[in-house]
């Protein structure tokens, strides 16, 4: 076990700045207006460093910045390219410690997450992409005897780019890395509630990127988000967050006929068939770890396994067990590496899924497990923790169809294959799923049968970058990690030639 020291106190991997800028063209810019924004730890609830209010202006600059790069950066060769997005990666890995602290910090999730996660996925997405850039191939075609056609893809330009607060770190690289690969240039807005983390990462590679190439640009949706999505100097928008602020983005997108990319919410089913009763092997005992998943990360995951589904037949026996593991999970400071469960991101996230426990207890929903916030002593006493939730009802409640995003599982029964289908599907949403059976021909057939971008088959949360992210339905359009995100970043050139 080790518990890092609170940054700022003596022993701690970081200190944090008093007050951070933005990142244009290299440098670090004082916002035009000089307004500064509070930014606090979730962790303890205290304000720990001030932050750019980035506005109108300030996007303005920064497409100055980053469209000044495109030239140069497009220019250079898919290996050149490739070279410096391994060395970030490398880089990221050399940092370890010291930028897992910062997100955790940032955004209260535990260390060990992100120690163990969080950051080196971030790396082994940089340099995926850096291969698969390299690895790219382009198509030509003899259309006749006198006539070729050339395929070339071409970077879009300058992309504005808009990451959430939930995996702040990971969701800049799952952006970040694609564009820059593919030749374009970027401004990137951070989550209001989570930004510092990000900076510290480009503090930690500045020297590393042509000036202008990464712009990054502080502040609040309403203001340096819209006037990012709104611009007509960029060339695509990428965005991950609410289904509300997607549906609005994508409006935006289209009157600016910009291609968007949208990772949007979830509400996933994990369903469990009856045979994983079988207690012959360990494959029991990872069901139930698959089903204590929805509390990692708090449950401020896109694709928390929010909905559980047990089949009837083994409900007396699977449940208990599942709440007992449930039980197990340690919540705590993040900074302990003992910690699985840590805090919510924000005090308006921690209140939002407290008004859930009161909407499910409403509805006539039965809590097995928690069902309040957690208190926790001395200095985490102001921080944001939620007990890991486990309400047993049916799918008409809100609490089985809305996003609550934290650590709150509606839990439900199914009687045979086509009543769990038809519950899984029955949700406006499509981005993750689980499966757990022994049975191949079950897991395949229900693989194909849930409508979702993503189905864990006897496993859960992975998120390699060799594998395409994205939702069917209202979770979004357009996928994010795996080498067709390449595609997403550029357009195709056909030089058509006659002989
Ligand atoms: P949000 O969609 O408002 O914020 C996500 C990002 O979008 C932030 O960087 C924010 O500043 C930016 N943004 C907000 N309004 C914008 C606008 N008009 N133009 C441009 N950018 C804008 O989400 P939130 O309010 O922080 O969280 C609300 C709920 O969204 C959460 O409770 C959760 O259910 C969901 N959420 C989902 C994800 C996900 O990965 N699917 C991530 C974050 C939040």
């Amino acid at each position: 076990m080790t518990v890092y020291a609170q940054p700022g106190t003596e022993g701690s991997l970081i200190t944090f700045q008093d007050s951070y800028d933005n990142y244009i063209g290299g440098e670090w810019v004082a916002p035009a207006d000089g307004e500064y924004f509070e930014n606090v730890t979730p962790v303890t609830g205290q304000v720990f460093t001030r932050v750019a209010r980035g506005k109108a202006a300030d996007i303005e600059k920064a497409l100055d910045a980053a469209w000044a790069a495109f030239p140069k950066w497009s220019a250079k060769s898919a290996t050149e390219r490739a070279d410096i997005l391994w060395k970030i990666g490398d880089r990221i890995d050399a940092n370890l410690e010291k930028i897992a602290v910062a997100e955790t910090w940032d955004n209260g999730k535990p260390v060990r997450e992100t120690l163990a996660a969080d950051i080196p996925l971030a790396a082994d997405h940089f340099r995926y992409f850096a291969a698969a850039i390299r690895a790219q191939e382009t198509g030509t075609n003899e259309i006749d005897s006198d006539m070729v056609a050339y395929h070339f893809k071409e970077p879009l330009g300058v992309v504005g780019q808009i990451i959430p607060w939930n995996f702040p770190i990971l969701m800049a690289a799952w952006k970040i890395a694609p564009a820059l690969a593919a030749g374009n240039t970027i401004v990137l807005k951070p989550a209001e509630s989570t930004p510092v983390s990000i900076l510290e990462l480009i503090k930690a590679i500045e020297d590393l990127l042509p000036a202008g190439v990464l712009n990054i640009v502080n502040g609040f949706g309403a203001e340096a988000g819209a006037a990012l999505t709104s611009s007509p100097r960029i060339r695509k928008i990428a965005f991950t967050g609410s289904t509300t602020t997607g549906r609005f983005i994508a409006q935006q997108a289209a009157n600016l006929i910009i291609p968007a990319t949208l990772e949007l919410g979830g509400k996933s089913p994990n369903v469990f068939f009856e045979d994983v009763a079988d207690k012959k092997d360990d494959f029991y005992d990872k069901a139930l770890e698959g089903f204590a998943l929805f509390q990692l990360n708090q449950g401020e995951i896109c694709t928390c396994p929010s909905r559980a589904l047990v089949q009837e037949s083994i409900a007396d026996t699977f449940i208990p067990d599942a709440i007992a593991r449930v039980e197990q999970s340690v919540q705590g400071n993040p900074l302990d590496t003992d910690t699985q469960v840590g805090a919510q991101a924000s005090e308006a996230q921690m209140k939002k899924i407290k008004s859930y426990l009161e909407i499910g207890r409403q509805e006539g929903a039965e809590v097995l497990t928690g069902g309040d916030v957690a208190h926790l002593d001395g200095d985490l006493a102001g921080g944001y923790y939620i007990q890991p939730t486990v309400f047993k009802g049916n799918n008409k409640m809100r609490i089985f169809q809305e996003e609550i995003f934290g650590p709150v599982l509606a839990l439900t029964t199914f009687k045979d294959f086509d009543d769990a289908m038809s519950i899984a599907n029955d949700t406006l949403y499509g981005l993750g799923s689980g499966v757990w059976s022994r049975n191949w021909r079950t897991t395949y057939k229900a693989g194909r049968a849930i409508q979702a971008g993503r189905v864990w088959t006897n496993t859960y949360h992975n998120y390699p970058a060799g594998a395409a992210f994205g939702g069917y339905k209202e979770s979004g359009i357009g996928r994010e990690t795996h080498k067709m995100v390449l595609d997403a970043y550029q357009q195709v050139k056909n030089l058509l030639v006659s002989y």
